[in-house]
């Protein structure tokens, strides 16, 4: 390689770094955004008025812990700081370090792990929960989402709260190996102790949940419910096929096949999501209460439930 081939290549790489830099900041200050299904632009502010949902496709996008827990407790809710062990014990290094990984996750999501623990309540019925923001390193378990999810159920047990997990996040992280993968066993005994106790544990499936978390605490629900759309999956569907060498069915891995096929128990819009665990808290927690479940598309099929408070 010459003198020139090297400038070349090297202003090659500055326009690159200063062209994605001033992309993503562009993105992030603009008032606008999009989605997949190409309708055109519309306000940032207008899609969190339609809490995150495309009006044109009914696309759930994805969205963060708190507004999450802004939906679900109308704005009503307390964070509830859980451990953070030591970072990096492993001292993992790829084409950049864990730590700077780290730092940098830190620093545009404002959070100390992925996942983030609250309280409050649905109609008097106090509960615990937990979100994951997927714009922390995709999500991943490692050491210190299992002392979140630990610390939750902990949390639940002590309070006879039932425990309801959004679950995201792309499975298992890497960087942390051993470490990371131990976190489903733990997160399996967590909700066993859950279930010694008798208190309800309740998982909606969010876009997208897959590897380690779909083979663990995501599949471990008293019930499971799934947000429209949601990828759900342990491995990719390119990596099945490519292993399998067929093609596989239209809408694969979606919450809507895995409801077809008896994996997800209901399929429930985001608007409809605290309503919806309100009503079958009540009936798990057998509280004194009445609830009118309307189908949308008949009006005749309302059912009422009512269930008598435990003696
Ligand atoms: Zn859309």
């Amino acid at each position: 390689m010459n003198w020139i081939t090297k400038i070349i290549k090297a202003g090659e790489k500055i326009k690159t770094a200063v062209r994605e830099r001033v992309t993503a900041r562009d993105l992030a200050e603009s008032p606008w955004t999009s989605c997949s299904c190409m309708s055109g632009p519309m306000l940032k502010k207008d899609l969190k008025a339609n809490l995150f949902v495309c009006p044109s496709c009914q696309k759930h996008h994805r969205i963060s812990p708190k507004d999450r827990f802004s939906i679900l407790f109308s704005n009503n809710y307390e964070i509830i700081k859980t451990p953070i062990p030591k970072d990096d014990v492993l001292g993992f290094s790829d084409t950049k370090s864990y730590k700077d990984r780290l730092k940098s996750a830190r620093k545009n999501t404002g959070l100390d792990c992925s996942m983030v623990v609250a309280t409050g309540a649905l109609n008097k019925i106090n509960i615990t929960a937990i979100a994951s923001e997927f714009g922390f390193l995709g999500a991943s378990v490692a050491s210190a989402e299992g002392e979140a999810f630990l610390a939750a159920t902990q949390h639940a047990i002590e309070n006879n709260n039932p425990l309801v997990v959004f679950t995201a996040g792309g499975g298992m992280r890497m960087q942390e190996g051993m470490i990371s993968l131990s976190q489903m066993p733990r997160t399996t005994l967590a909700i066993n102790e859950l279930k010694k106790n008798k208190i309800p544990y309740i998982v909606i499936l969010t876009d997208p949940t897959a590897g380690g978390i779909t083979a663990s605490y995501a599949m471990l629900g008293d019930l499971h419910l799934a947000e429209p759309g949601a990828t759900v999956a342990f491995a990719g569907k390119r990596v099945i096929e490519g292993t399998v060498k067929e093609a596989l069915p239209i809408g694969f891995q979606t919450s809507e096949y895995l409801r077809d096929k008896g994996q997800v128990d209901l399929v429930v819009e985001r608007k409809d999501i605290a309503k919806t665990l309100e009503t079958l808290l009540s009936i798990l927690l057998k509280k004194n209460t009445s609830t009118i479940i309307e189908n949308e598309d008949n009006e005749s099929s309302k059912l009422t439930i009512q269930t008598q408070q435990a003696s």
